[in-house]
């Protein structure tokens, strides 16, 4: 009965199509619940504030490396005009000397060849002694004003310089000049000789080797430095270069001033952060390029601290949370797997209490309420067993009614039709019973009914069903039983029954039944049919002087 609950348990919350899937079904635990509720509280956070901290951070970074960058190309290009500064001042100052001035003023007067050529002399021995103390300066021309070298030291110049400066320039000036292939810089410094005299023009010129050595010096460790001309030809540089390197178009678009910095494939072929600072002097401009990735390596060192302590903090926190929703949805699915067993009828089962406060309350009220529901359900069962028997017992006697005995017969009768089994039935009545009773009282009679049942069930077979068909009648079912086997159990009872002493008060009584033998399915094939039968032959056995057995033969003629 109770096994039969089971059936309702199983699908607890099945779709209307019955087709609810496994993975339906596990997002409605609680145990995917809490633990997406957990990871996703602890997770997302630290993720979320890794993520912006260090999308945020990363700007912040990003633009301070590149104004650093900024700021050391800026700086190096001062360092480096102030440095053709001083070298200009330089020659500002070999030009104040009041010999050479009066030498020059002679060498181009009027004046004896003589002379002149004195002038020349002392010219040449000034200019070695200036050439012998300066280390950046490998030659110095005088010019006149028509633009034709006066003077050259070494004489070489000379050739190089005639017609290399077009235009009278101004004051003070620095220019590049380039001979039989090399490459020179030329700083220039205008002479006023006197009131009504044309100028004359000093010219220093040093090689290209000592603004590479500048840049060597002052180019900050782990950059490509390098200076380039209007038109983009390299002039010098902090790493080797040959005559056709060929400056990057980004370090151009630099120049051309269409961006302040840039990120591209550097001179060394390698991703590089680039910014550009000009020389006014020369009109050239100086590109500073610092590796990309070295640059932002702190930036990547930054990144990876944040995801560390992102995982590091929810590593903190996910560790406690997910021990706290263990001790949560463990006791909680063993009480949903404890329910559903009590439902499937095994009333009284306990979840074992782990964990105090509510959920620990709530799983004891939980077990006393199976148990409760265990006694209850066992007092039931007890009462309804009570009551099954009574409803099947005669009260006097303790034997089967009739009722059961009705049920019995009809049942077996059922069964021996179908398979062919013979069954007889026996209709017991006792004798003069009536008397029995006026003789010793209604008391004794009902002591006697009930020692009579007893030898009845004594005498037969476990298997054969005896019980009181009403008054001090009893009928017995005998199964797989034929006439003559009835016949012999029959008057195995007749004589047990005769041969018994019925004790009461003291005295000693006997009594004597009458017995009537049915067989199906000779006798009849339906109830009805085999008790008219037995209980025919019963009252043959009375009417044939009682204390006999007689076997159906027939309806009796009135
Ligand atoms: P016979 O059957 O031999 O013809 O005579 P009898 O005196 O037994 O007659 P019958 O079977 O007609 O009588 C039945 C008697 O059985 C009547 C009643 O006094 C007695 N009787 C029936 N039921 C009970 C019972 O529950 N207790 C007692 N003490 N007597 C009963
Ligand atoms: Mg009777
Ligand atoms: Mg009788």
């Amino acid at each position: 009965m109770q096994r039969d609950r089971s059936e309702q348990t199983k699908p607890l919350r099945a779709s209307p199509g019955g087709k609810e899937s496994w993975f339906i079904g596990w997002i409605n635990t609680l145990r995917f619940q809490v633990l997406g509720l957990v990871i996703a509280s602890v997770l997302i956070p630290s993720f979320l504030g890794g993520w912006f901290a260090s999308t945020r951070i990363d700007d912040l970074l990003r633009n301070q490396v590149y104004s650093e960058i900024e700021t050391r190309t800026q700086r190096l290009s001062e360092k480096i005009e102030e440095w053709l500064n001083t070298r200009s001042r330089e020659v500002q100052a070999f030009t104040v000397s009041y010999l050479l001035n009066d030498d020059l003023k002679k060498l181009q007067g009027d004046i004896s060849a003589g002379e002149k050529d004195l002038s020349r002399r002392n010219i040449h021995s000034y200019l070695s002694y200036l050439l012998e103390g300066n280390e950046f300066f490998s030659g110095i021309t005088i010019l006149n004003s028509g633009m034709s070298p006066l003077i050259a030291q070494p004489l070489e110049d000379r050739q190089a310089l005639e017609g290399a400066m077009k235009a009278p320039p101004k004051d003070q000036f620095i220019m590049e000049i380039r001979t039989n292939g090399s490459s020179r810089l030329l700083l220039g410094q205008r002479m006023d000789l006197g009131r009504n005299l044309l100028p004359n023009y000093f010219i220093a010129l040093m090689d290209m080797r000592h603004l590479q050595e500048r840049i060597l010096d002052l180019a900050p460790s782990g950059s490509t430095v390098y200076i380039l001309d209007s038109e983009g030809s390299i002039k010098a540089a902090n790493v080797a270069v040959s005559d056709s390197t060929k400056a990057p178009e980004g370090a151009l678009a630099l120049l051309r001033g269409e961006e302040v910095r840039s990120i591209y494939r550097g001179l060394q072929n390698n991703e590089v952060i680039a910014t550009s600072s000009w020389f006014e002097s020369l009109g050239w401009g100086v590109i500073l390029e610092t590796s990309k990735r070295e640059a932002l390596k702190p930036l990547v060192v930054f990144r990876r601290q944040i995801i560390l302590m992102a995982v590091a903090l929810a590593g903190l926190f996910l560790i406690p949370a997910l021990f706290l929703a263990r001790a949560l949805v463990l006791p909680l699915e063993e009480l949903s797997r404890v329910s559903r067993r009590i439902r499937a009828g095994r009333p009284g089962l306990q979840v074992e209490r782990r964990i105090g406060g509510e959920l620990g309350e709530f799983i004891s009220s939980f077990n006393s309420m199976s148990t409760s529901l265990k006694e209850s359900l066992d007092e039931i069962t007890a009462k309804s067993e009570e009551m099954r028997v009574m409803s099947i017992t005669d009260p006097l006697t303790g034997r089967y009614n009739r009722r059961y005995v009705e049920d019995y017969l009809r049942r077996e009768l059922e069964l021996a039709i179908r398979t062919g089994e013979p069954l007889s039935i026996l209709m017991i009545d006792l004798d003069h019973f009536k008397e029995y009773n006026d003789t010793y009282g209604h008391i004794a009679g009902d002591i006697a009914l009930k020692q009579l049942g007893d030898i009845l069930v004594e005498s037969v077979r476990k298997t054969d069903v005896v019980g009181r068909f009403g008054g001090e009648e009893w009928i017995i079912c005998l199964s797989h039983t034929n006439r003559k086997g009835g016949e012999k159990i029959a008057e195995k009872l007749r004589r047990a029954v005769e041969k018994n002493t019925f004790l009461l008060k003291g005295h000693e009584t006997r009594i004597t039944v009458s017995i009537g033998l049915a067989t199906a399915p000779e006798d009849g094939k339906s109830y009805a049919a085999i008790v008219e039968a037995a209980d025919t032959a019963m009252y043959l056995a009375k009417a044939y002087g009682r204390n006999r057995t007689q076997v159906f033969t027939g309806p009796v003629s009135s």
